[in-house]
């Protein structure tokens, strides 16, 4: 029998560590990894030869926007960008698009905005907002892959937070469900307290958003958690102060998680010129000290994974000061170079950077089975990664819809040279072969 698809490389990451391996791929799946030299009958078979191997990235914080601020990012463009940058799954955020998806009906119209166009896979995230508690369950049966809230205003007035006080509830049914609850954590008491942020100088918005402000909230949603026995995860973590709270939480039983992001290891405030709004998102990025932390919380596992929270939006919403100008920060393209180079000169192995960004968020949303990771039964989603290769970051040649970006002029280590969706090689000029995945 001859299959679809096999791939060879002297570095397969596999679960257990890279090693050389062809992969044999049928139906989309993974069938069989054989020894590199072996003799495999296939259609087609790829000789990456130096190149290594890798699992497909899980992105499982990408804010797409379509319908609704298509104009600011759509499935398209971010399914393009993702699928150059080794990302094979993207579970998209519930907010920016409109509607927001807080309802059955809304997860529909962000269905059928997205078919026909992706990419890669795409999953669904649902919203928790303060008037749909009774519409939760109907969304975690129509197969979203958990819940996002916010503890402070979300920057769209149709996507409102959940104070305090509606928390608990949501902890409750959510629990039932045994849905997971993934939180934007910053208060809003604390945040009234910070200094307003005005002016040009990005450390006036720093102070806006001091540590106490994701710290206390952390502290707050860990406690909430414990007492409705829910699963929580903290989304784009920046402040190293709620590391401790995270981990304290987790040691006493508590089923709470984090993440951060590239910008929070890769970028320091110090280093933000003046005006330089491309660099403003919420939770700031922070200083050097701090992103050492995190990068600490990766090695020791009170971080579980990096995901990119590809939030982009128009090139005149970035202008304006740091008080005026749209907080986020474009990134599912680069996250696997921006992370890679850095997590290289820690001395960490291209092993870990596959486990924080495949294997973890695959485990954050349940897809641990087909997605993340090079196994049999698993999906052929595999990249072709070139880890000493270097390049320089253009903005216009990114593929995300706006040529906005922190990092031009970056230099990066790491090329992903070529990039399988269940064993059908995609990218920019390629079909759109992407599927809506359910959890
Ligand atoms: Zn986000």
């Amino acid at each position: 029998m001859s299959h679809e698809l096999s791939v060879r490389s002297r570095a397969v990451y596999l679960p257990d560590g890279p090693r050389p391996a062809t992969v044999c791929v049928d139906g989309g799946r993974i069938a069989a990894i054989v020894a590199y030299g072996a003799r495999v009958p296939a259609k087609r078979d790829v000789d990456l030869d130096g190149l290594a191997l890798l699992p497909g990235l899980v992105d499982s914080h990408v804010h797409v926007n379509e319908p609704g601020r298509t104009e600011w990012e759509g499935f398209a463009t971010a399914t393009a960008a993702a699928a150059a940058g080794g990302v094979t799954t993207v579970i998209d955020m519930p907010l920016n698009s409109i509607p927001p998806t807080v309802s059955v009906a809304a997860l529909h119209a962000k269905q059928a905005a997205a078919r026909g166009q992706c990419r890669v896979d795409v999953g669904f995230w649902g919203g928790a907002v303060p008037d749909n508690l009774d519409r939760l369950a109907g969304l975690h049966e129509a197969g979203v892959f958990g819940f996002k809230c916010f503890t402070a205003p979300s920057g769209v007035d149709e996507f409102p937070p959940l104070g305090w006080p509606q928390l608990p509830p949501v902890l409750r049914a959510l629990s039932e469900l045994d849905a997971l609850l993934i939180v934007h954590a910053e208060d809003p008491e604390e945040l009234a307290a910070a200094p307003e942020p005005a002016g040009d100088r990005f450390d006036g918005f720093l102070a806006s958003r001091p540590p106490a402000v994701e710290d206390t909230a952390v502290a707050r949603l860990a406690s909430a958690a414990a007492d409705a026995t829910a699963r929580v995860h903290v989304v784009h973590l920046s402040s190293a102060g709620a590391l401790p709270i995270v981990a304290a939480a987790r040691d006493a039983g508590t089923r709470i998680t984090a993440e951060t992001c590239p910008h929070y290891l890769t970028l320091a405030a110090e280093e933000v010129p003046d005006g330089a709004t491309e660099f403003k998102c919420c939770p700031p990025i922070r200083e050097r000290d701090n992103a050492e932390a995190l990068w600490r919380a990766l090695a020791d596992g009170t971080l579980a994974c990096v995901v990119s929270d590809h939030s982009p939006c128009p090139v005149e919403l970035k202008r304006g000061d740091f008080a005026q100008a749209w907080g986020g920060i474009a990134s599912v393209q680069l996250g696997l170079p921006l992370v890679w180079t850095q997590a290289r000169r820690r001395g960490h192995p291209l092993e870990d950077v596959v486990r924080w960004m495949a294997l973890g968020p695959a485990r954050l949303v349940g897809l641990q089975h087909r997605k993340g990771s090079i196994a049999v039964g698993a999906d052929a989603d595999l990249v072709a990664f070139d880890p000493d290769a270097e390049f320089t970051v253009d903005a216009g040649t990114l593929h995300h819809r706006h040529p906005v970006t922190p990092y031009h002029g970056a230099r990066l280590a790491g090329v992903v040279h070529r990039t399988w969706l269940r064993g059908v090689e995609v990218g920019v000029n390629a079909e759109p072969r992407g599927e809506l995945i359910r959890r």
